[in-house]
């Protein structure tokens, strides 16, 4: 008896997961087995990080189990190394023991993005990007740890270097995670009598002239202008220069001493499309047709973070790497790899980009959709709305909404879990007092 054929998908975040989605529904039962690869064992809702960051939202209720929401699909988590497109394999590594040779008839190939780094002295040593729910999770406890630190010290040059908080790049995810955090922090200073909000220093560094343009330039504006009077010092225009030791250089002369730098100066495709053999664009984007083949092939699809997808309503152009195109891009996708199983014509993607929403804190928002602009209270709540209807499955809505309903009634949680990052900590304590003391973090 001859197996089905095998579709394999390679990521398992916004493009992935939602193509198996699509796949699992559309499939007729013995017509194709489907198997995602990912490094973890869940997509993140990546808009709900800055909302995870500022103790809105369980971190773990903006991830999703992909083995729960894919029950008829083959989860396999580890690394994606190479893919050998003339032989249909890729080879997987496993979290642990021998790399995996896995065969397909048909590859979607979607790992999306990393930060783009510069080679800026100090910045691989000092910074942190913010792209997954460790990172979130992580800064959450680091601000509210610098936050009991500057509270606890009598050594001006330490309180003035933990209150410093520097974040470079003024796209969603920037303008996002500092204006939540921002507001977190604002919020729990309430709970530390030696501080004032006034104490901490809130900066923006951004390389060009305007901030948060996914929501046009009159919106950007009113941002600006808002995040100036929360008292957040944003820097248009400049560029960080160095941060070794975390002294911070700016180009416009300024430097500072701070703990905190958060890198959200822009994505790039993974490393692993370079390694791939696709065929590339200029920009190191795998080159895709509008049917969301590979340029050249009819066997590997590929859409999201991690393609140059032409888009179709502003000729010449590609579709901006966002999740709002990963989404419906991987509604075509599926259905475009059920018409190839099936004999049947492709369809092309097209999406008019319909603006963005974008949430500042706690009942404060910006946003632009469909040329409706609006800021404040309203935009916040539409932000809200918005994603509430996006994050997949119902489980998952109902416990976001739990969480904000919560969030309600009572105030932030404003505990640092800082052992988290070194859960052996005590026991190493108990076990050599005088050796682990000496080991022991500040901070
Ligand atoms: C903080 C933040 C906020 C955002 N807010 C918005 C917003 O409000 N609106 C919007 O439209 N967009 C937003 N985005 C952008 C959006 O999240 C991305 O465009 C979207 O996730 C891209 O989907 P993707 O499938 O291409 O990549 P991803 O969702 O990143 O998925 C890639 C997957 O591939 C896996 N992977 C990578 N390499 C390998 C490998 N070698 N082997 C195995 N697995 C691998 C990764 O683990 C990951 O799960 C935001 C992004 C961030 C970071």
């Amino acid at each position: 008896m001859t197996r089905p054929p095998r579709i394999l998908i390679v990521g398992g975040g916004y493009v992935g997961m939602y193509t198996a989605l699509r796949l699992q529904r559309r499939l007729r039962r013995g017509e194709a087995r489907v198997t995602v690869i990912d490094a973890d064992s869940y997509m993140t809702y990546q808009p709900f990080l800055p909302e995870a960051a500022a103790g809105n939202i369980e971190p773990r209720h903006v991830v999703v189990p992909l083995r729960r929401v894919l029950n008829r699909c083959e989860i396999l988590n580890g690394w994606v190394v190479g893919i050998d497109p003339d032989a249909r394999t890729v080879e997987m590594r496993p979290h642990s023991g021998p790399p995996r040779m896995i065969d397909y008839d048909l590859l979607v190939f979607a790992p999306g993005s990393v930060s783009r780094l510069l080679p800026i002295p100090g910045l691989a040593e000092c910074g942190i990007g913010f792209k997954s729910v460790e990172e979130a999770i992580h800064l959450r406890n680091h601000v509210l740890a610098q936050l009991d630190l500057a509270a606890s010290t009598t050594d001006e040059e330490i309180r003035s270097r933990a209150l410093s908080f520097v974040f470079v790049g003024g796209g969603y995810a920037g303008v996002e995670a500092l204006a939540e955090l921002e507001d977190m922090a604002r919020d729990a200073c309430r709970f530390f009598p030696s501080l004032h909000p006034g104490d901490m220093r809130w900066v923006l560094v951004e390389a060009t002239e305007r901030i948060l343009p996914e929501v046009g330039p009159e919106m950007g504006r009113w941002t600006l202008e808002q995040l100036r009077s929360r008292g957040i010092e944003v820097r248009l225009g400049t560029r960080l220069e160095s941060a070794e030791k975390g002294h911070i250089v700016l180009d416009d002369g300024t430097e500072f001493d701070s703990s905190t730098l958060v890198w959200t100066a822009g994505v790039k495709p993974h490393p692993l499309v370079k390694a791939s053999g696709l065929p590339l664009d200029d920009r190191g984007r795998i080159k895709a047709t509008a049917a969301l083949t590979v340029d050249g092939s009819s066997t590997v699809f590929t859409a999201g973070d991690c393609a140059a997808v032409p888009d179709l309503t502003k000729p010449g152009q590609m579709c901006a790497p966002n999740a709002q195109h990963a989404v419906r891009q991987a509604r075509t996708l599926a259905d475009n790899v059920v018409a190839t199983l099936r004999g049947g014509e492709l369809t092309k993607y097209r999406h008019a980009y319909a603006g963005s929403v974008a949430s500042l804190g706690l009942h404060k928002g910006v946003a632009q959709i469909y040329g409706v602009k609006l800021r404040g209270f309203p935009a916040w709540f539409m932000h809200r709305t918005y994603h509430l209807s996006r994050v997949p499955t119902f489980n998952r809505k109902v416990r976001v909404l739990i969480d904000w309903t919560l969030a309600l009634f009572f105030r932030r949680e404003i505990t640092s879990l800082g052992q988290l990052a070194h859960p052996r900590q005590e026991f190493e304590f108990a076990a050599r007092p005088e050796k682990a003391a000496e080991a022991r973090p500040a901070g």
